[in-house]
């Protein structure tokens, strides 16, 4: 059985009792809150996701009022964040807990990764933390952190390769403190084994392979490179002086936020949508912008183009799955980034 009486948990939960930032989390065991900052801080800095922590506290402290919540509200909370499923799914989750589990967060790992949108590493840590579970967590900082100390040459991408992490991690977790363990681990990883390790500042030198080794840029391995798709969208502003046409998107990214008419094209030339082909002399470019995902670069462009007959207006969204917004409207709904750009960056 391991405890506190390993070396390296020893000196590392120690460490952290005197580096750890102090973030409003780590002052509390309500698990609402620390699945919330652990939702909120997925793919996201610190402190870009402070503030947001701090506005879905206030706004809604706990899992009820999020589950009250209208989805619009929600999502507003949420702009600018990105990966917008994180927000629908917690969303979906609150309600689920609140209504079928009568607002009582499920307390083992297994029981909490049965929840959507929580998968084995947030599971793992509101288990540790907000309920003493000693179940280790793996994110790319512990990954890099455990392969550089132990010299693991396994391929981080692959699913296979956690066992292994996993074993080492199960052997050194803190029976009695397993949230301070875990907690510890990435933030050792995120504040000194960093991509570029701090190692004069680092506990283990003594014993780590890849500082004995010189190793520390060849660690972890991380071989499946991912592909940066190009795509090229182009936005169409079509509206008159009070109305615009704008739709709900269904698809994947941004589903749920609000968008002008859209039409993809496999380069960067203009293209003018086929039902806009009659009056296309009255396009205007107004704003183009790139926008980064994880897997894809966004070309944007957007075009307007005054229409002041009400009924053609009404016509296009017809056909065109839209709805007529009062642009007064328009600043309200939740949309996706480049959208909130347009908006700030020109005289919409
Ligand atoms: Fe990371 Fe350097 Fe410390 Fe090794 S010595 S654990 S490489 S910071």
């Amino acid at each position: 059985m391991t405890n506190l009486t390993h070396p390296l948990t020893k000196e590392l939960i120690n460490w952290f009792s005197k580096a750890k930032r102090d973030l409003p989390w780590r002052q509390t065991s309500d698990p609402y809150k620390i699945w919330l900052s652990e939702i909120i801080l997925q793919q996201t800095r610190v402190e870009q996701g402070l503030p947001y922590y701090m506005r879905f506290v206030e706004n809604y402290p706990d899992v009820h009022a999020l589950a009250n919540a209208s989805e619009d509200q929600v999502m507003r909370t949420w702009q600018g964040l990105g990966y917008y499923s994180r927000a629908r799914n917690l969303h979906a989750t609150s309600k689920y807990i609140s209504q079928e589990l009568n607002g009582v967060f499920p307390k083992t790992h297994t029981e909490i990764e049965k929840l959507k949108g929580i998968g084995p590493y947030t599971s793992a840590a509101i288990a540790s933390i907000a309920f003493n579970e000693a179940v280790p967590v793996i994110d790319g900082n512990v990954f890099r952190f455990i392969s550089r100390l132990y010299g693991v040459y396994d391929d981080i991408m692959k699913n296979a390769s956690r066992k292994t992490f996993l074993s080492i991690l199960e052997e050194l977790i803190s029976n009695e403190f397993p949230g301070d363990f875990n907690q510890a681990m990435m933030e050792f990883g995120a504040t000194v084994c960093k991509p570029k390790p701090d190692c004069a500042s680092c506990l283990f030198t003594q014993s780590c392979f890849a500082f004995n080794h010189n190793k520390q840029s060849e660690l972890p391995v991380k071989i499946k490179k991912l592909k940066i798709k190009t795509r090229y969208l182009q936005y169409f502003v079509l509206g008159n002086a009070t109305h615009v046409l704008m739709r709900r998107r269904k698809e994947s990214i941004w589903q749920g936020l609000y968008e002008f008419y859209l039409s993809e094209e496999t380069n960067e030339d203009f293209v003018v949508p086929e039902f806009l082909k009659n009056i296309a002399d009255k396009l205007v470019e107004r704003y183009s912008t790139k926008h980064l995902l994880t897997h894809q670069k966004l070309m944007i462009t957007f075009y307007s183009m005054t229409i002041n007959d009400e009924n053609q207006l009404k016509a296009m969204a017809k056909e065109h799955d839209l709805e007529l917004i009062d642009r007064k409207e328009v600043l309200n709904l939740p949309k996706p980034k480049p959208l909130v750009n347009f908006l700030k960056e020109t005289e919409f």
